[in-house]
């Protein structure tokens, strides 16, 4: 059956390939639930095929300089930029995000292999005086092969920025594209074709617990890079540990805390609060600050007027430019959503807006689920407790700092946080509090590249976005020279 953006290949050892296994798996347009496209449905054979041609490839690759290195990233930057509008209409259609928002994936992918090429000289060792007489330093060296797993929400900007790291650094990349969304990655592949040697980068399609479980468990891949959920997490920690000592990057969920001090601005905490969730996303963003927690006095003025601004987002067709929000990204994912809107009820919430599928010939079908504000949530609730990474926002009141530090801190997740306040001492004594890798102070949302990206507690292990990340793609020698 033909479809809209046809068969996508899989990319090993600069070849485009099928499968092995001869199966494919379609992808679903999340809108209107019409399969647009498919790709080969990878196996373990395929992973060790792409796995020994990045090992093959990679010998050359560490040889080149960091400026050789970083001049053809550069150009992969440039071939994104180039391809913008085709990227983001597939990328739109393939996962539900607003075509509005993906350009600025775009101009992150971009951002992203720019600085990571620049930082190449920076993977500097140190000369130590541990004797008079001998020469004593330590040395940055590649892995080899790194294994790359990409999540739902982002997938073309993590296909491209995750390369970036690894490959300034030395490195050869498997990666393995998630299987909702996974046509974006083809359209990697393609510019890997265009800009770099055979082998350098591969991509292969198919299941996380066939395709990523090899991948993880190679022996020729002693470096993962993983970003997704933390059972994910946790599941690539244990296939680690069971076949080597092996090097885990993990960025993986969050909860993550919007706490409002009696003197910030209604106005501005209420606008944070929206843009803080990532509607255009429909939710789907680790950052999101999806538990609001206000302080009792701000309470009714900013409830109103988040609630007039959520219940005006406008739901429709992702490729229309004039959408803030598009259906969410699977028929899966949509199940997961959706069980918040009983569970909410149950417990004792109380729904301000949205809490159901729109109605309306548009929505008969595709994952379609209205932004949704509750009300009086507490931490005992399952909506303030568990990551559903969709646009379902709690809002809590609190009146005692102690308490609502409490309320921030209590999940085992600790990915980002924000805090609104224009008094200096409640803001550092709030960010020296909190148990989040990220603390904004008067924002949200926005990643400031350079100055890492990381979880705390079950949110992460790991630090990427920043020179650490490229670091951490290279292990150290110390070398003695005896004179
Ligand atoms: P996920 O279910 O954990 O999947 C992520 C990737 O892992 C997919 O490619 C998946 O393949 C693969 N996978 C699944 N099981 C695997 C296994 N046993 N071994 C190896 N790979 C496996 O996450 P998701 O639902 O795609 O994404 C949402 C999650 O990602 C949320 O929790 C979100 O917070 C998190 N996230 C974190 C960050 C961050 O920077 N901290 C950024 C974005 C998203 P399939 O697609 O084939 O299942």
């Amino acid at each position: 059956m033909a479809t809209k953006f046809g068969d996508k290949l899989m990319y090993i050892g600069g070849e485009f390939c099928e499968s092995e296994s001869g199966e494919w798996m379609d992808s679903v347009n999340p809108a209107t639930e019409e399969v647009h496209g498919r790709v080969p449905k990878g196996t373990a054979g395929d992973v060790d095929r792409a796995v020994k041609a990045a090992a093959a490839a990679q010998i050359e690759w560490r040889q080149k300089s960091v400026w050789e290195r970083g001049a053809l990233i550069r150009k992969l930057a440039d071939a994104i930029i180039a391809r913008t509008d085709e990227i983001v209409e597939l990328e739109a259609a393939d996962t539900g995000n607003t075509i509005a928002s993906l350009s600025n994936d775009m101009m992150l992918a971009k951002g992203y292999l720019t600085m990571m090429a620049g930082l190449g000289i920076e993977m500097k060792g140190d000369t130590v005086p541990a004797t008079a007489e001998n020469i004593h330093f330590t040395m940055r060296e590649p892995y080899g092969v790194v294994g790359r797993i990409v999540p739902f929400n982002h997938p073309f900007l993590f296909a491209a920025a995750h390369l970036a790291a690894p490959l300034i650094a030395g490195n050869a990349v498997v990666l393995k594209s998630p299987d909702q969304s996974p046509l974006s990655a083809t359209l990697m592949a393609e510019i890997c074709h265009e800009v770099l040697p055979p082998g350098i980068v591969n991509i292969v399609h198919g299941e996380g617990l066939v395709v990523g479980d090899a991948i993880v468990r190679h022996p020729l891949v002693p470096r993962i890079g993983f970003t997704g959920s933390v059972p994910t997490g946790l599941a690539i920690q244990r296939a680690a540990a069971e076949t080597g000592i092996k090097h885990l990057s993990l960025e993986l969920g969050g909860k993550n805390p919007f706490i409002a001090f009696p003197d910030a601005d209604p106005d501005a905490v209420a606008k944070a609060a929206v843009g803080g969730m990532n509607f255009n996303w429909s939710g789907q963003s680790c950052g999101s600050t999806s538990r609001l927690m206000l302080h009792e006095s701000l309470y009714d003025e900013v409830v109103e007027k988040i609630v007039a601004a959520v219940s005006s987002i406008k739901l429709g067709d992702p490729l229309d430019h004039s959408s803030g929000m598009g259906p969410v990204n699977s028929a899966g994912h949509y199940r997961h959503v959706t069980s918040f809107f009983e569970s909410s009820e149950k417990d004792g919430a109380t729904l301000l807006t949205g809490g159901k599928r729109p109605e309306g010939k548009q929505f008969e079908k595709g994952y379609w689920v209205e932004p949704t504000v509750y009300g009086d949530v507490t931490m005992d609730m399952r909506v303030a407790r568990e990551e559903i990474f969709g646009p379902i926002l709690s809002i809590m009141k609190w009146s005692d700092t102690d308490e609502v530090i409490d309320m921030a801190n209590d999940l085992d997740l600790g990915l980002t946080a924000a805090v609104w306040t224009n008094d200096l001492n409640t803001a550092m004594n709030t960010i020296r509090r909190l148990e989040s890798g990220l603390v904004w102070v008067n924002g949200t949302g926005r990643h400031y590249m350079g100055t890492g990206f990381m979880g705390w507690k079950n949110s992460g292990l790991g630090r990427e976005e920043c020179l650490e990340e490229v670091h951490s793609y290279t292990r150290s020698k110390s070398v003695h020279i005896i004179l």
